[in-house]
């Protein structure tokens, strides 16, 4: 990298074609001309070289519940200091931050943070891990990956929140950097990817599958939006992808949609949708399921598969108590894909 501080470094995952690059960290592959920038806005060609204009920019701090993100099997019941910047790679209608997401370099002041700054502020917190959540951290990968290697070397862990539209060369460059993901499976037909998100669903399931393959903690979070993605047949072809593909052990959130930013005219999704979903995942053998952004009772828990305990009781995003012995069942010592 030629540059890295705040606002400015050479990007990775590039190449030069004649006087315009084609970026490769996520499946757009931009063709990008001299001064211009990728769909993403935070990626530019200047003078034949790609550069991040988000490194060490950061929109929103915040101390969250990690299991705000959603994770509920990554350091249950501790504090995440979460860490967003400005810009996404897709382009959903129900973006529910998309004052950031949609946001360009210079349209609002950004708060610059060195991999320092991030490891300094992660303990004043308490966290005992890092989020790179709120907008894509994929298009953020250079600085992203930078103040990961620091938060390990200081003791604590990092994850990333994420759409999972990323190609695989980037991906690899997260193993042993990024120790958990969210990623949000948006639907399971590419038609809502084309027309909801502008993006595609192959490149997705791919990157859930190759995340797994890694050595990732992966949890798949699906948010049901009414009429768009809530059809018996779609949900219950995702669960048994889900099953077969990243296996039974990764925990799936099904989370309530609420209408926002350019789908305000979708009712919210009725918790009979939610519980439906639900039953559908245990059907196909799921192990972990839980149901967010609404409180519709045992749902938020959870049971150890194996001899049905209570090892996690949760109100919403607060852990009151748990029944574990170290990461396994206190009570039959079974495996619950926990990283404690
Ligand atoms: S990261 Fe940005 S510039 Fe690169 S391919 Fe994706 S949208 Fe295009």
């Amino acid at each position: 990298m030629s540059t890295s501080g705040p606002g400015s470094s050479e990007a990775k995952f590039y190449a030069r074609e004649g006087d315009k690059v084609r970026c490769s960290l996520c499946p757009h592959s931009c063709l990008i001309a001299d001064r211009k920038r990728g769909l993403c806005g935070v990626r530019e060609n200047r003078n034949g070289k790609l550069h991040s204009l988000i490194y060490g920019l950061a929109s929103s701090i915040h101390p969250d519940p990690i299991e705000k993100k959603p994770l509920f099997h990554f350091l249950p019941g501790t504090t995440s200091l979460s860490f967003g910047s400005i810009g996404c790679n897709l382009f959903c209608r129900h973006c529910q931050n998309f004052s950031i997401s949609r946001a360009r370099p210079g349209d609002f002041g950004l708060t610059k943070v060195t991999p320092e700054d991030v490891v300094r502020m992660a303990k004043e917190a308490g966290s005992k891990s890092v989020s790179w959540t709120y907008n894509e951290p994929t298009i953020w990968h250079e600085f992203t990956t930078t103040a990961s290697k620091a938060v390990h070397a200081a003791g604590m862990k990092t994850n990333y929140v994420t759409n999972g539209y990323i190609q695989e060369e980037p991906l690899r460059d997260l193993k042993g950097v990024i120790d958990a993901m969210n990623i949000d499976v948006k639907s399971f037909t590419e038609s809502f990817y084309k027309g909801v998100c502008g993006g595609k669903l192959a490149p997705v399931l791919r990157a859930c599958e190759l995340a797994v393959e890694l050595g990732i903690h992966v949890e798949l979070t699906y948010l049901i939006i009414p009429g768009h993605n809530d059809s018996d047949e779609e949900v219950n072809s995702f669960c048994r992808w889900a099953a077969d593909s990243v296996g039974a052990r990764v925990p799936l959130h099904f989370s309530a949609f609420h209408p926002d930013y350019k789908m305000t005219d979708v009712p919210r999704t009725p918790n009979k949708t939610l519980m439906k979903a639900y039953e559908a995942a245990r059907k196909a053998g799921i192990d972990f399921v839980y149901v967010g952004n609404v409180h519709v009772g045992d749902e938020d828990n959870t049971f150890c598969p194996k001899c049905g305990t209570l090892v996690i009781d949760r109100d919403g995003f607060w852990v009151k108590s748990t029944s574990l012995k170290g990461d396994r069942c206190g009570k039959c010592g079974s495996d619950l894909n926990l990283v404690v």
